[in-house]
């Protein structure tokens, strides 16, 4: 057997488990097709750059995770805004971010601070952890049109005139309708509804460059440079701090 032992196992009717398991030690990540949306951030949240997740063609089975290549580290059931992938470790459903020289413990990812959106057909909850903007260009065919309002989970999207009218609240910039019109549509992921305050990780700034528009990374984490700077310099001046 190869060692460690990695396997991908479905249990009917639409949740895939993809294991590795160590001596006793047992990582779970499960995929449940039911519940995805189909919006592609966990694959921009993956920090094995790409390499990991991948589109899926079955309407079940919207996502493929390489069971070979993942690290089992739960960022993407972390950014997952539907709850469609969960990790477990040893069979307790947990978060764990593990850097090669260092390792993040459970809640140590900044908190979420944005809203929750509902599906358009089922009502489940949508996680909107992001703002921007979404450029839709003119002259957009019918079936384009048609596929996008078809794709998007929330409804944020409906045929309006000539055009497609999008519904600000509704949309959490995700890769559906990008997708379902061959990246005609795009979506410019311009603000993280984190908490920062504590600032960020090295792994947490390699997500934020991959989600968002690269300027407005830069500004994020310059951003949160900053305002981390400044609160080491008032905590020196007020002999409260050293590092
Ligand atoms: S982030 Fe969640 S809902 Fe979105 S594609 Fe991945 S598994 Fe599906
Ligand atoms: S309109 Fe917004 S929520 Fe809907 S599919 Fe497009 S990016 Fe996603």
């Amino acid at each position: 057997m190869a060692f460690p032992a990695r396997t991908k196992d479905f249990r009917p009717p639409a949740t895939w488990t993809y294991t590795i398991k160590v001596l006793n030690h047992q990582r779970n990540l499960e995929y449940n097709g039911e519940k995805c949306v189909g919006c592609g951030l966990c694959i921009h949240a993956c920090p094995m750059d790409g390499k990991v997740i991948s589109w899926g063609t079955a309407p079940g089975e919207r996502i493929l995770v390489d069971v070979e290549k993942c690290v089992h580290c739960g960022v993407c059931a972390y950014f997952c805004p539907a709850g469609a992938l969960k990790l477990f470790i040893n069979g307790e459903e947990r978060i764990e971010l593990k850097e090669p020289a260092d390792e993040i413990e459970r809640h140590s990812l900044p908190d979420f601070k944005g809203e929750t959106l509902a599906h358009k057909e089922t009502g489940a909850p949508i996680r909107k952890y992001l703002r921007g903007s979404l450029h839709v260009p003119a002259g957009l065919d019918e079936a384009a049109k048609r596929a996008a309002v078809a794709a998007c989970p929330t409804g944020a999207l409906e045929l309006a005139g000539d055009g497609l009218a999008v519904d600000e609240h509704k949309c959490f910039y995700c890769d559906a309708c990008s997708r379902a019109t061959g990246d005609r549509i795009q979506p410019r992921r311009t603000l993280l509804l984190v908490d920062m305050a504590d600032g960020i990780s090295p792994v947490v700034k390699r997500i934020i460059e991959r989600l968002m528009d690269e300027q407005a990374a830069a500004r994020i984490i310059k951003g949160v440079d900053q305002y981390k700077a400044r609160d080491k310099a008032k905590a020196l001046l007020e002999g409260v701090g050293s590092q």
